[in-house]
């Protein structure tokens, strides 16, 4: 019973092929018929999401399960319940896995301790997003042409990240799979808004215009302002000035750059609607991407 909590336990190249196929299969018939079970999938959501949660609704629906969506306000976490108690209370009912997003670095982590049905991760604090990396990474894949996953095939290219590195989970799983895929990756953010603990193998950087020129690949990050204890950011116009993703900083990119976001954007702050809405954005095709990748990670976690 494989738990996915991190970006690194993934298994890449099996994922990005699982994907693919969900890909063909829903592009033929984006409505196959399933054999519904009398089984549930719990989605356990301590945080806001759209997208994640879509997706995994959807990836459950698709494998023939009923997804069960717990937020906490509706739960008995609103009544003090522990985590733990929740996550043995959920197994006791027999669901088969549990997709859990919580504000709480490592929650998942705990909560894989007490289970007896697969936990996967679906965004943990600032810690870990694995099924959104794993998502761009598929987006990449295509983009770049399909190589063979077993190699380095993202060796040579720039991927710039650009935003709220300190907050992002997306950041940290997306390192960690460009990086095993050969990546050049850099981060840039603000002095206020780069992490305290050292991020191995990427180039740091609070210069957006170095972060951008040349790359592949830019990615925007939306600040995430539910996790900031303070006014880390004295100036929003500044932040715009120096950070945003517009047309003109991305003419330093090369000419066939793409632009990613993990969304929710925020038009107008870390990207403008000229970049978001343009051609080279590919936002909308990593959202159709994550419900490829969720049920693939989703089967694999259920072992099918
Ligand atoms: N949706 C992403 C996450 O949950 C990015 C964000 O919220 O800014 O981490």
């Amino acid at each position: 019973m494989p738990h996915v909590l991190t970006a690194a336990e993934l298994p890449v190249a099996e994922l990005l092929r699982r994907a693919d196929d969900w890909r063909t299969r829903l592009q033929a018939n984006p409505t196959p018929p399933v054999q519904p079970r009398a089984a549930l999938i719990a989605l356990l959501f301590y945080e806001p999401s759209t997208r994640t949660r879509a997706a995994f609704e959807q990836a459950s629906v698709l494998l023939g399960y009923h997804p069960l969506v717990i937020t906490a306000e509706a739960s008995s976490v609103a009544k003090g319940e522990s985590l733990h108690d929740t996550v043995r209370t959920l197994c006791a009912q027999g669901v088969r896995a549990i997709v859990m997003r919580h504000p709480q670095a490592g929650a998942p982590q705990a909560a894989a301790q007490v289970a007896t049905a697969p936990i996967l991760n679906a965004g943990d604090g600032a810690h870990e997003h694995p099924t959104q990396a794993m998502l761009d990474l598929y987006t990449l894949w295509r983009h770049f042409g399909m190589p063979d996953p077993a190699t380095r095939w993202l060796t040579g290219r720039k991927v710039a990240i650009v935003g709220d590195i300190r907050h992002s989970r997306v950041a940290r799983s997306n390192l960690t799979l460009l990086t095993q895929a050969g990546a050049e990756v850099w981060l840039c953010a603000p002095p206020t808004l780069m992490p305290d603990a050292p991020l191995p193998n990427a180039m740091l950087t609070h210069d957006a215009d170095a972060a951008v020129a040349n790359a592949d690949v830019v990615m925007a990050l939306r600040l995430q302002t539910e996790r900031m204890q303070q006014g880390l950011l004295p100036s929003l116009n500044a932040y715009r000035r120096d950070y945003q993703i517009n047309a003109e900083r991305l003419r330093r990119a090369k000419p066939e750059c793409i632009v990613m976001h993990p969304g929710p954007i925020q038009r107008g702050i870390e990207i403008d609607d000229a970049v978001a809405d343009g051609a080279q954005s590919r936002i909308l095709e990593q959202v159709r991407n994550g419900v490829y990748v969720r049920a693939a990670t989703l089967a694999y976690a259920l072992g099918e």
